[in-house]
């Protein structure tokens, strides 16, 4: 798993960040980084509520 550094100074999760915003950086951390691979199961939940799976 190895992380990366500079993507992670550069790509700060926003502060309150919507479920659109956090789905968003972590697709783009999914491509990105390797340290926590996929999506957080809450953030699964909280897409499949919305039915944008
Ligand atoms: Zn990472």
């Amino acid at each position: 798993m190895a992380i990366n550094k500079e993507w992670h100074l550069r790509n700060k999760m926003p502060t309150n960040a919507t479920i659109e915003q956090q789905y968003k950086w972590h697709f783009e951390h999914n491509k990105n980084c390797n340290c926590h691979p996929g999506y957080p199961k809450k953030l699964i939940e909280e897409m499949k509520k919305k039915g944008k799976n």
